[in-house]
């Protein structure tokens, strides 16, 4: 782990609060309750926060179950020195059996007909189920739960069935009938956990961030299923989706810094940038950012977003090149080279995060933190948050 103080020579650097990353795993456990589960969700590098760093702070936090999205993030977990379950959410190739025997990963069982490809290499691997309750992208049709238990329990004798799983697709939404759809979703999925329920396996879960924090107390009535959720976007304090309440404690932990490298003057009639996409209508002090979208900083922002400067806003004006990107500064006083500039995260008594950006550009907060490039160093550190 790099020290902060050496990040003064990057152009685009983040900065990860593990102490807000801790904050927010506890916060979430103390609302939900000691008998619920975490399994943390670090696909995708952990959503952009490093999914080594997090895993391994998640373990000292007790935590031993993890998600990830491919095989090549769960060895690099296991190398890492994480020994908790590692779940592989989506398909891998079945040429792989030998490294998830050898590194103890469990794989997700798209269909039937990879349950077979995965069978017949007689190598026992550990697997689990997915079960598809309405998502309809993997697993097997909760549909037809007599298939389901047939093929569940045919495999069962071949590969080392841990679990089952579903996933729900609108628990995020407090719209009435997206609330009947969870819940004829949870229904489905514990009719099958009912038809199996002598198996006994060990993880039989369905819940995500939204429905953690919704739909634990009706899983009451579904003793089959497992209290367990699986915590993705929360645990970086961020929301599921925008009209989202999030837990008052939880707070985003990643900050994007870049600096400017030059700030010049331009008069009326000066164009900025590419394709003159911004023209001064009076003079105008432009301030020049080391960051573009080559850093993630999406495109979409051209002559619309802003970073923060001294705790205000500058407006992004032009098109947003690949490696830089250009802010009016003229409102703020004493912009020079070498200013700390914010791209997420707070300034001043400004905050503006994942989320914000997400709603100016009509995404979600986690396209924003998956898409800090590779070429963006993170950087962490403990602040003072009350844990
Ligand atoms: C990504 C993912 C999660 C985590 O979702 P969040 O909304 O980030 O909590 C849980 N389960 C599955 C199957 C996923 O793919």
């Amino acid at each position: 782990m790099e020290i902060l103080a050496n990040c003064k020579e990057k152009r685009s650097w983040v900065e990860i609060n593990i102490s807000q990353l801790r904050a927010n795993y506890r916060s979430f456990q103390k609302v939900v309750g000691d008998d619920v589960r975490i399994m943390t969700v670090v696909k995708a590098d952990a959503y952009g926060h490093g999914d080594v760093q997090v895993a391994r702070m998640m373990e000292e936090e007790g935590c031993s179950l993890f998600a990830v999205s491919n095989i090549d993030e769960a060895i690099g977990l296991r190398k890492a020195g994480v020994n908790g379950e590692i779940l592989i959410l989506g398909y891998s190739s079945p040429g792989y059996v030998k490294e998830i025997k050898e590194y103890d990963l469990t794989q997700t069982i798209v269909s039937e007909d990879y349950a077979l490809v995965l069978s017949s290499t007689g190598i026992p691997i550990k697997c689990q189920f997915a079960i598809d309750t309405g998502m309809n992208r993997i697993g097997l049709d909760a549909d037809d739960s007599i298939a389901c238990e047939r093929v569940i329990r045919t495999y069962c004798r071949k590969l080392i069935i841990t679990g089952i799983f579903t996933h729900l697709c609108v628990a995020d939404s407090d719209e009435e009938d997206d609330k009947s759809f969870t819940r004829q979703q949870l229904y489905k999925f514990n009719k099958l956990a009912t038809r199996i329920s002598d198996l006994k396996l060990p993880l039989v879960h369905c819940l995500n961030s939204a429905g953690g924090l919704t739909y634990l107390s009706e899983i009451k009535d579904f003793p089959l299923i497992n209290r367990i959720v699986r915590l993705g976007i929360v645990l970086y304090g961020l929301k599921p989706s925008s009209n989202f309440r999030l837990l008052p404690d939880l707070q985003a932990a990643l900050t994007w810094k870049s600096v400017i490298s030059m700030v010049k003057t331009i008069s009326s009639g000066e164009s900025v940038g590419y394709g003159r996409y911004y023209v001064a209508e009076q003079e105008r002090k432009i301030a020049t950012v080391t960051t573009g979208y080559a850093d993630g900083l999406n495109r979409g922002l051209s002559n619309k977003g802003f970073v923060l400067i001294r705790g205000q806003k500058a407006p992004i004006v032009g098109r947003i090149c690949m490696d830089q990107t250009l802010v009016d500064v003229s409102d703020i006083p004493n912009v020079k080279m070498g200013d700390t500039v914010i791209i997420l995260g707070a300034s001043g008594g400004m905050e503006y995060n994942a989320d914000d950006m997400a709603e100016d550009l009509d995404t979600i907060g986690y396209e924003i933190t998956c898409n800090i490039s590779k070429r963006v160093q993170r950087f962490y550190y403990n602040s003072n948050v009350n844990l």
